[in-house]
């Protein structure tokens, strides 16, 4: 697809701001779908199409004015994916979203693959809960199989927490019984493939939350050189494995003991991969849009050491002295409201390597 076509993006958050800004650079046009006004994306895109994500006639519409279509988030629709395949290309494709979308697709997805993850164990009810209990034992964590996020959906299973309350609190009717991981750190991968199967991966990266959400990224992880390319095969094999056409982020675990378990992934840009921004000769989004858009892919090189620190509700408020700071490299978002729990911008910080 050569510079001049239109990407149809399914979502208008941050990522998709920052993907059509990687995309105009390269001179393509974005054509946004959301359900928001004057989403963060749509503001920097040529055009947009406001509708729920089940819209079938507002679908249609869309794709027929785009020469391609991806998403910067997985959550959409079966029917909708469908829709769209119908009349253009859908990259990633639908097999790649449906695995996503689902935690027990994704775990069954890594050990068929044998990349291990934490044990554990499909949960229909809270009698099913309470054998799952009995056999990977306390502590664990209870997650929904679908729409979990930063944190969202999940219970820490103790001794004091009966079954029964802890699956009501997660309220949906299937969940993963996961054990509980006693990790030394979180590390990410981002890795694309291009149409032609060519792959690049970023360096591996650590990621530290607070209150369940992304607070900082550091670029690269302080890993052994052995347990980075582990992680990065991880990352690699998945994409393989996917068939992917994209970009794929893989969290991962490392524990005490030097295993890497795979946690989740996400078939799109990532916020651990927001400092490639600025430390990379290629970032995740101009890379995503090159291999949505069957080009060749760029260098993922790290030119600089970096800490990405997200800018969460009133964090924003720091932006005049942000700007002044040297090294600092600022992004907004464009939200109009910084609601707590809302990412609003980021912030790398830049160490330039030696030659
Ligand atoms: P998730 O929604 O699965 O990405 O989980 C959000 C965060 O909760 C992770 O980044 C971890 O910090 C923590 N967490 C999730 N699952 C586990 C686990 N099995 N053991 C320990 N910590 C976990």
């Amino acid at each position: 697809m050569a510079p001049g076509s239109t990407i149809g993006i399914i979502g208008g958050g941050q990522l998709g701001r920052m993907t059509a800004l990687a995309a105009a650079r390269l001179g393509y046009r974005c054509h946004i779908f959301t359900p928001e006004t004057d989403s963060p994306a749509s503001q920097v895109s040529a055009a947009t199409t406001v509708a729920e994500y089940d819209d079938a006639a507002a679908l249609e519409r869309f794709a027929a004015a785009d020469d391609v279509v991806t998403f910067e988030f997985e959550n959409v629709p079966a029917e909708s994916v469908r829709l769209l395949a119908e009349h253009k290309p859908v990259r990633p494709d639908w097999n790649v979203l449906r695995i996503a979308q689902d935690r027990l697709l994704e775990k069954r997805f890594f050990n068929d693959i044998a990349v291990p993850t934490a044990t554990w164990r499909e949960v229909t009810s809270p009698e099913s809960l309470a054998v799952a209990i009995a056999e990977i034992g306390c502590p664990s964590v209870l997650k929904t199989t679908r729409l979990g996020y930063d944190g969202k959906g999940q219970v820490k299973m103790t001794e004091q927490m009966p079954p029964a309350e802890a699956w009501a609190r997660m309220g949906a009717p299937v969940g993963v019984l996961e054990g509980f991981v006693d990790f030394s750190c979180e590390v990410s991968v981002i890795v694309a493939r291009g149409v032609d199967g060519q792959i690049a991966s970023f360096d591996v990266v650590e990621n530290r939350h607070l209150n369940h959400i992304l607070d900082t990224t550091l670029a690269p992880a302080a890993l052994s050189p052995v347990l980075a390319a582990r992680a990065r095969a991880v990352a690699e094999d998945s994409a393989r494995a996917l068939n992917l056409v994209g970009l794929l982020a893989v969290e991962m675990f490392v524990t005490h003991d030097g295993y890497i378990l795979a946690n989740e992934m996400a078939p799109r840009p990532h916020n651990s991969g927001h400092w490639t921004m600025d430390a990379c000769l290629t970032d995740q989004f101009e890379q995503f849009v090159r291999a949505v858009c069957g080009l060749p892919l760029g260098s993922p090189k790290r030119h600089s050491d970096a800490e990405m620190k997200n800018l969460i509700g009133s964090d924003i408020d720091a932006w005049p002295e942000l700007l002044r700071e040297p090294g600092a490299r600022l992004h907004l978002y464009g939200k109009a409201e910084a609601r707590p729990g809302r990412k609003m911008g980021h912030v790398n910080r830049l160490h330039p390597r030696k030659a």
